[in-house]
């Protein structure tokens, strides 16, 4: 009898095992949220307040990655200072590169600035292009069901219950998508400059004209003289678009010097407090830009 229950259980938990998903970026994390609600493990890797580019790995990271059933990632070469090493060292083969349980969501947009020849030695951090294709909203419902698809993949016992979460993601998306654009309108035709090459996207889907970067590369700090000739070059601008994780003091200099206003924007759920969510996270760009 005993051992009919311990077999019993055995199947029991078996089948009702939620699968162990990791996301690497706050923003995927709420995706697989909406999509598998109570149903999934959530694990995700970085802060919403930290350099997306130079994420911290931590022991904590490999012993979730250990027991992962699907890992998610940005792609694009943003995770490639944390993860390859965090994936070696899971040793779990169902998450390595090729595997049914790696999903790379770069696969699904299409990628702007891919460099016509690359060149890794000047210490450019963007070697495939543009990663940061999370910024233009209009790419979030081709993410989504690239999730769904995944999860269905993995799970396939509780693929109606996902598609009906994504279904009801959507529709809730398209409303408040048709809002934001409406509020964007007003900011076409506008100039700005950003601090890192971190809002390309929403800049080209909302017509904003970039003048320049304060970074001269991707992933190379402010000098001296690239800001002089940033501040020679550009007239009319309107914002300084600064993230959350760089030092302030070359935005306010230059916003200061051009008469223009500095703004700091979210760039993924938790990178300000009023970004709880993917929802949010939008709403708050919006807000700030139209303040
Ligand atoms: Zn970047």
């Amino acid at each position: 009898m005993k051992r009919l229950v311990a077999l019993l259980l055995f199947f029991f938990s078996f089948s009702f095992a939620k699968p162990n998903v990791i996301a690497t970026y706050p923003w995927i994390g709420d995706l697989v949220r909406e999509v598998g609600k109570d149903r999934v493990n959530l694990y995700v890797i970085a802060k919403g307040s930290e350099d997306p580019h130079f994420v911290v790995p931590k022991p904590s990271h490999i012993a979730r990655m250990r027991n992962a059933d699907l890992l998610i990632m940005q792609g694009a070469s943003l995770e490639i200072g944390f993860l390859p090493p965090l994936l070696q060292q899971s040793n779990n083969p169902k998450i390595q590169p090729g595997s049914e349980g790696l999903l790379d969501l770069s696969q699904f947009v299409k990628i702007i600035e891919k460099p016509e020849g690359v060149s890794r030695a000047m210490g450019d951090i963007h070697p495939e292009g543009n990663p940061h294709y999370q910024l233009d909203p209009h790419n979030i419902p081709i993410l989504a069901r690239a999730i769904t698809d995944k999860l269905c993949q993995i799970d396939e016992k509780n693929c109606t219950y996902y598609k009906g979460n994504l279904e009801n993601f959507l529709t809730r998306w398209d409303t408040k998508l048709k809002g934001w654009d409406r509020d964007f309108e007003k900011l076409k035709g506008i100039k700005v400059i950003e601090y890192h090459k971190l809002y390309d996207y929403l800049i080209r889907r909302y017509g904003m004209v970039l003048v320049g970067t304060l970074e001269p590369l991707p992933g190379i700090p402010p000098t001296a003289k690239h800001v002089e000739e940033l501040l020679t070059n550009s007239k009319d601008v309107k914002f300084i678009l600064q993230d959350v994780y760089h030092e302030r003091r070359t935005a306010q200099y230059v916003a200061q010097k051009l008469n223009a206003k500095l703004v700091v924007l979210p760039h993924d759920v938790g990178a300000v407090p009023e970004a709880r969510d993917i929802f949010s996270l939008f709403g708050e760009i919006v807000r700030r830009l139209n303040q």
